[in-house]
């Protein structure tokens, strides 16, 4: 489970918007609780590293830029605790790209813009047999 709050869900959707029709990225900064919960308490942007072409439906992270992102994070004594991106006009279910590209524990959260326009946002987990992702429930606080 995932707990984020509205501002946040806003964002996301914010910045797929804005990136259409390419995939946005990010990262989800916050807590691993000691439940096994994750507490995003910030998102943080960056740029979809791929080229014009590829960038409508896979995205890529440079290492230099999740460096920056872990070190902004444990600046506040916080963890890298998923990413996020976008699938311009494309369900918000994980590729077989993104599987192929990502690791357990982290949450995955995908957001669809259709036309400009966000519209499904769901997040997943992988197994850790890395063999699938699952749907993670998302707790959506004030
Ligand atoms: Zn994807």
């Amino acid at each position: 489970m995932i707990a984020l709050d509205e501002k946040q869900l806003n964002e996301i959707r914010a910045h797929g918007e804005a990136d259409y029709p390419y995939e946005c990225c990010g990262l989800l900064i916050g807590r691993f609780e000691s439940d096994g919960r994750k507490t995003v308490i910030e998102t943080y942007a960056i740029s979809n590293a791929r080229e014009e072409e590829a960038k409508r439906n896979r995205f890529l992270i440079r290492p230099e830029e999740l460096m920056r992102g872990e070190r902004y994070a444990r600046e506040r004594g916080l963890d890298v605790v998923g990413f996020y991106h976008s699938h311009p006009d494309h369900p918000a279910r994980p590729s077989q790209y993104d599987l192929e590209h990502a690791w357990p524990t982290y949450s995955y959260i995908i957001v669809s813009v259709r036309e400009g326009r966000a519209e499904d946002l769901f997040s997943w987990e992988m197994e850790a047999d890395r063999s699938r992702f699952n749907s993670e429930e998302i707790l959506e606080g004030k």
